[in-house]
């Protein structure tokens, strides 16, 4: 439905490989003064002299990832940018290098390849990270994405899902569960456009969950926020998977338990009412819902008085000795073991 019908459509077999990598990549500056020699040779050459480099790799692909049919390209290359440095945001790093690899069927014009780099191009230059390599090249079927991204730390500062403490608190940035009530919108926007292709969508107000599910922000302002504060989170994840799981994910490394909050849990109050409007419960949605990108993080008690009044963080919930398990307490006061509980899940509660 959000696809432009009336765009020119020039083949990809009508340039050679080299002639569309060239196409596509053609005026790219390298920016940050790590990045040596970006695009134009067979590598890429990078200096991050006494700090410690960080690089991760996520890849997309149609129909397991994402759906074109709500999913605008620009969109889907911005947010496969912003996927990949939230995974460099969570070791507590700053990102400043991208490659990108796309492999596309011939159904794919030239012109929806530049579409999907203009948006890849806009997350690179709102994030500051330099695209240096990558490749393109054909599928049998679909689309298919990968990025990998790269960053630096000092060594201090770099933060893994090891090492929380069973005294720690659990903080996390932003909100949950919005991202998935928005593609829940979308789902259904799109279940009615296929009955009456006519029909103009009133999306206003959902805006805010379809923003966070078409057009994610990873939270790379995490880092100078918490260092502004003088903290120096214990263990870090982002929040991809849903917060129950990677609240377990945090516990199993780091060999403890927690107590998580529910009426802690920030939640956004379009969520809470369009999960009225859906009959899920909102709770449910935030624990299993995915693709936030928010960081949680575990700090000691000591850094409680510098964070608690802090409006871009939320403590929901402290971290206990493994053996007393993860837990749920809820509004009623009542604790229930917190689960990992599958995408499909929140459709049954
Ligand atoms: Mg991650």
């Amino acid at each position: 439905m959000l696809e432009d019908k009336n765009q020119e459509r020039t083949s990809l077999s009508s340039l050679g490989e080299f002639q569309l990598i060239e196409h596509l990549t053609k005026d790219i500056e390298a920016k940050q003064p790590t990045t040596l020699k970006g695009i134009g040779d067979d590598g890429a050459v990078l200096n991050f002299k006494d700090k410690r480099t960080v690089v991760s790799t996520d890849m997309l692909v149609e129909g397991v990832h994402f759906d074109l049919a709500y999913m605008p390209l620009k969109h889907l290359g911005y947010k496969a940018v912003v996927v990949n440095l939230s995974d460099i945001c969570a070791m507590n790093a700053k990102p400043t290098q991208i490659t990108v690899s796309i492999a596309v069927s011939n159904r794919f014009p030239l012109e929806a390849l530049e579409e999907l780099y203009s948006g890849i191009r806009y997350a690179a230059r709102i994030y500051d990270v330099d695209i240096v390599g990558g490749d393109t090249t054909s599928s049998q079927k679909g689309m298919i994405l990968s990025i990998t991204a790269i960053g630096e730390s000092e060594e201090d500062d770099i933060t893994y899902r090891v090492g929380a403490n069973p005294t720690d608190l659990l903080v996390m940035s932003g909100d949950v569960g919005a991202a998935y009530m928005g593609l829940q919108v979308l789902e259904r926007e799109k279940q009615v456009f296929e009955v009456n292709p006519n029909n103009q969508p009133d999306l206003e107000a959902y805006d805010y969950l379809i923003e966070r599910q078409l057009k994610p922000e990873a939270r790379k302002d995490v880092k100078d926020l918490l260092k502004a504060l003088e903290i120096k989170p214990t263990a870090m994840i982002d929040i991809s998977d849903g917060l129950s799981s990677e609240i377990l994910h945090i516990c199993k490394q780091s060999n403890v338990g927690c107590n998580l909050y529910e009426n802690k849990i920030p939640l956004d109050p379009q969520l809470i009412s369009v999960c009225e409007e859906f009959n899920l419960d909102s709770t449910t949605v935030a624990l299993n819902g995915g693709e936030d990108y928010e960081l949680l993080f575990t700090i000691t008690m000591e850094d409680f008085e510098k964070i608690k009044a802090n409006p871009n963080f939320s403590i929901i919930g402290h971290m206990t000795q493994e053996s007393e398990g993860v837990h749920l307490i809820t509004r009623d006061d009542t604790k229930i073991p917190l689960k990992a509980r599958g995408w499909d899940a929140v459709d049954e509660a």
